[in-house]
């Protein structure tokens, strides 16, 4: 079997889910003999690739960029897994869909106009702030997801149980869906 090639990335999140993917501690190794990581936070490389077998997404989808981010990973991706309570269901930066807050702009006028002591203006930099979506969304609302694996974080057990039959040449059999790879 060829080396799979793995990515994470990271959208709207606290980057919790990936510090939980670094618990995985000495079953790091066994990974790094067995895959590519091709993209991820904690590798430097700056376009996500084609030809990408596994991808952990974490985060919700919160604003243009993630949209944008997140398209693109479908289309290069073979296998989508939301990672963590983010993905999946939006958890803590949906907490702005919930509270009466209203639209981004009112959440913006919210956060750096009447909570902001000094200078209050809104940040807007047309490619380089990205514009917030009117409501923030799970990854399965945005594009097609294959697994979800939930908490906040996963723990890293949960992370070692999936990553284990893929990469034992098995194919996950989470949510009861089947995949193969390769
Ligand atoms: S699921 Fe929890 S740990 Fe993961 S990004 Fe969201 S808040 Fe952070």
């Amino acid at each position: 079997m060829d080396r799979l090639k793995i990515a994470t990335v990271w959208l709207g999140g606290c980057s919790g889910c990936h510090m939980s993917f670094l618990d995985l501690d000495e079953f790091l190794v066994d990974l790094a003999d067995k895959v590519d990581i091709v993209f991820s936070p904690v590798v430097d490389v700056k376009e996500y690739p084609e030809g990408v077998d596994v991808c952990l997404i974490e985060g919700a989808v919160c604003n243009e960029d993630n949209l944008e981010m997140i398209h693109k990973v479908r289309k290069r991706t073979k296998v989508l897994v939301s990672f963590g309570d983010c993905a999946v269901t939006a958890n803590v930066p949906a907490i702005r869909n919930q509270l009466g807050l209203g639209n981004a702009e009112s959440v913006l006028q919210r956060a750096y106009i009447e909570n902001s002591q000094y200078n209050p203006v809104i940040p807007r930099n047309d490619g380089i702030v990205p514009k917030l979506l009117e409501r923030v969304l799970p990854v399965h609302e945005a594009v097609h997801v294959d697994y979800f694996l939930p908490g906040c974080p996963p723990p890293a057990d949960r992370i070692k149980a999936l990553l284990g039959q893929v990469l034992a040449g098995q194919t996950p059999k989470l949510e009861g869906k089947q995949l193969k790879f390769g």
